[in-house]
């Protein structure tokens, strides 16, 4: 049967209407995507939810490693198994594991296929499945060739080879690192990572120079990076922006080089960030819109094109809000308010979201920036900014590094158990 727009809002509608009976079987909520949105959704249902809901969280990892903080484990502060997440204690909650990949949504028969055989069904479907990278968004880059030139945007052995280049730079050598346009997973993740790589290399290989190559005009924190790096990094970092040819970059993985507006430069190591999507599943089950990205209702979370499926965190179009961990934690609130609402029949409270984005620019030295969120009928809007000032002291810094530390402690206990 061919699914239609018309017919499948009239049906979902009339569902979602309907409570849960008791003595009737308990509402399959299923979870695609084990991570900081998605774990934090199963987590939710289960805590708050009193068992309304068969939960079930299919992720193919058995280890997530946070992209937060892995730029930390790229200046040596940190190592790899501190930032690696097991679901036992999820499991233990009562969150049903699937350790597999989806490949396919069938909306007509609320269902999703495995990559493993077989499908499963739900009446809730959740999807926070991250992003996906746009191959040739850097002529010359694909997926094929990150062993040479590495993403380390999606956090575990990319990030380990990554490290591994920067320690073995000869003396002197370039690390380049290649900016994506917006909007992209966490817009101060690649300046947070030249810090930390500068950080890296003042104590390894102090002659190193990096050359950061940027599409974009301006970039988050800029003014506050630029300081920073001026105070704890002088002469170490260059960056090209769009005037200088930094949105006219194709690379040669081969010959470990980069062509800048037509000019060919040597390079050690090259640190790739490419354009980015949703997660491909999103697209494929024409969920997202022109732009590649999910468009949600900013109340809810739930898809515009579907209200039976939520979809947070990187893969959504979330107005105002970054994509970035704290935020797709935020919007999991909402969305576990939302089914335990529809399960009991009630009307969910008011969505309000929040975020904070934190960076490292040296040891003790960390800035942030946040706000609060709310809906409006077209999208989440800013209600309140903050951001760490230029010149601040060392007690400062040094206190937001300990709030960095808390919110770690706190995002992952609130995703994974
Ligand atoms: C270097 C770096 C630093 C960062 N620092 C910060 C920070 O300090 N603070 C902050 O708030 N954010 C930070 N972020 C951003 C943050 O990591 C992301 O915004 C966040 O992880 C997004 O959550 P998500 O649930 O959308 O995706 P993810 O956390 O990536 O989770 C997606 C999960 O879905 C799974 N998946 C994908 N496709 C499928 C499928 N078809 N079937 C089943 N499972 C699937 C994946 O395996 C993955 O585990 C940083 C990111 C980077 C790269």
């Amino acid at each position: 049967m061919t699914f239609t727009r018309r017919t499948f809002l009239a049906s979902a509608a009339a569902s979602l209407a309907a409570p849960a009976v008791i003595g009737q079987a308990r509402a399959r909520v299923v979870v695609v995507g084990g991570g900081a949105g998605g774990a934090s959704v199963a987590h939710r249902l289960v805590v708050a939810g009193a068992g309304a809901a068969e939960v079930t969280l299919i992720e193919p990892k058995a280890v997530y490693h946070t992209c937060f903080f892995s730029n930390l484990h790229l200046g040596g502060l940190r190592s790899l198994d501190s930032i690696a997440h097991g679901y036992d204690r999820l499991a233990a909650l009562g969150v049903t594991l699937v350790r597999d990949s989806v490949t396919g949504i069938d909306r007509d028969s609320r269902s999703v296929r495995l990559a493993g055989g077989g499908s499963l069904g739900w009446d809730s479907l959740v999807l926070s499945p991250g992003i996906d990278f746009v191959e040739e968004s850097v002529p010359g880059w694909s997926l094929a060739a990150a062993d040479l030139m590495p993403h380390a945007y999606k956090a575990g052995a990319q990030t380990r080879l990554l490290r591994e280049q920067v320690d073995a730079m000869r003396p002197g050598g370039v690390f380049c690192l290649i900016a994506p346009p917006n909007p992209y997973r966490c817009p101060p993740g690649p300046y947070e990572r030249v810090s930390m790589v500068a950080h890296r290399l003042t104590e390894i290989n102090p002659s190193a120079r990096i050359l950061l190559l940027d599409p974009k005009k301006n970039y988050s924190k800029q003014t506050l990076f630029e300081e920073g790096w001026q105070a704890h990094y002088p002469n170490m970092i260059e960056r090209l922006g769009p005037d200088m040819g930094g949105d006219r970059i194709e690379v040669r993985p081969d010959r470990m080089e980069v062509v800048i507006d037509g000019e060919a430069e040597a390079v050690d190591v090259c640190n790739v960030i490419p354009a980015q999507v949703a997660g491909r599943l999103v697209a494929e089950a024409a969920l997202t819109d022109e732009t590649g990205w999910a468009p949600i209702d900013p109340s809810s979370m739930r898809s515009r094109f579907d209200p039976r499926i939520f979809v947070l965190g990187d893969a959504s179009i979330a107005g105002d809000m970054p994509k970035s961990a704290s935020a797709a934690n935020s919007q999991a609130h909402v969305v576990a308010a939302a089914i335990l609402a529809d399960l009991a029949g009630a009307t969910a409270p008011p969505a309000r979201y929040a975020n904070t984005c934190w960076s490292l620019i040296a040891p003790e030295d960390s800035v942030k920036v946040g706000g609060t969120y709310e809906p409006t009928p077209e999208k989440i809007a800013s209600t309140d900014r903050f951001i760490s000032q230029m010149g601040e002291n060392r007690a400062t810094r040094l206190a937001t590094w300990q709030q960095s530390l808390g919110w770690y402690a706190a995002i992952t206990e609130e995703m994974f158990g």
